[in-house]
């Protein structure tokens, strides 16, 4: 038996609905500007006839669940919200055609990809890493996966409050690339594993949150996702 120096940490996981057993996270991996508004609203519109998907990585130590409260984090004066439907790979999968991409589908979830939009931007446009404002501590919220196996999600009402006020609403047949899409582009470049989640970029309407408030998205079919802001430590 192995030993170590100290604990390892923990596996990070997710319920399952209707089950026991827990969904064992491998990566977490991200869809930048998927939704037209969306990209125009950061002033980087998407022209999908000569441009393809891009993505960049969260640690699953990032991750953490719905209905959680998490504190306002350091060093950003713009947290953002970004409402999203996340994909669940249950099969393994490299260079997987479209029309098989569906094989590799073990469930969906509804996500929040909360962001240091400050420190993001000033990456971007310096063209450094997404890092510092991107894969912050606890960003990663997520709802139980709900098993949909072999089901390729192609439409249905996505949306997020903030105090109960609609900030985002939108319908997932809006992604430019689409769930078929992803999976077969995604996995040009990884080996898609079990545990795998694919969050599929958001809508329109991405705004900054302060301490106290109660952030509640849905995409309609899936699941409905809570967060709570906390003060800043
Ligand atoms: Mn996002």
């Amino acid at each position: 038996m192995t030993t170590y120096l100290f604990q390892p940490p923990a596996t990070a996981s997710l319920p399952i609905r209707g089950k026991n057993e827990r969904f064992p996270i491998n990566r977490l991996f991200f869809v930048g500007r998927n939704y037209h508004a969306h990209a125009v609203e950061m002033g980087k519109p998407v022209d999908k006839s000569v441009e393809r998907p891009f993505y960049f990585t969260k640690s699953p130590q990032t991750l953490v669940d719905s209905g959680a409260t998490v504190a306002y984090p350091p060093e950003t004066t713009n947290y953002h919200f970004e409402m999203e439907l996340v994909m669940a790979i249950g099969q393994a999968g490299f260079r997987v055609s479209a029309e098989q991409a569906h094989e590799l589908v073990y469930g969906y979830a509804a996500g929040l990809d909360m962001t240091r939009r400050d420190l993001q931007l000033v990456a971007r446009d310096k063209g450094r890493p997404w890092d510092l404002g991107k894969d912050v501590e606890q960003s990663s919220v997520c709802t139980e996966i709900v098993p949909m196996q072999g089901v390729i999600i192609e439409q249905g009402a996505i949306a997020l409050e903030v105090n109960g006020e609609t900030k985002q609403a939108s319908n997932v047949d809006k992604l430019i690339w689409n769930v078929r899409e992803i999976i077969a582009d995604l996995s040009l470049f990884y080996h898609l594993q079990p545990g795998d989640l694919i969050y599929t970029g958001t809508p329109e309407g991405v705004n900054a949150v302060r301490p106290g408030d109660q952030i509640t998205g849905r995409v309609e079919g899936v699941a409905e996702v809570a967060l709570t802001v906390g003060a800043a430590e």
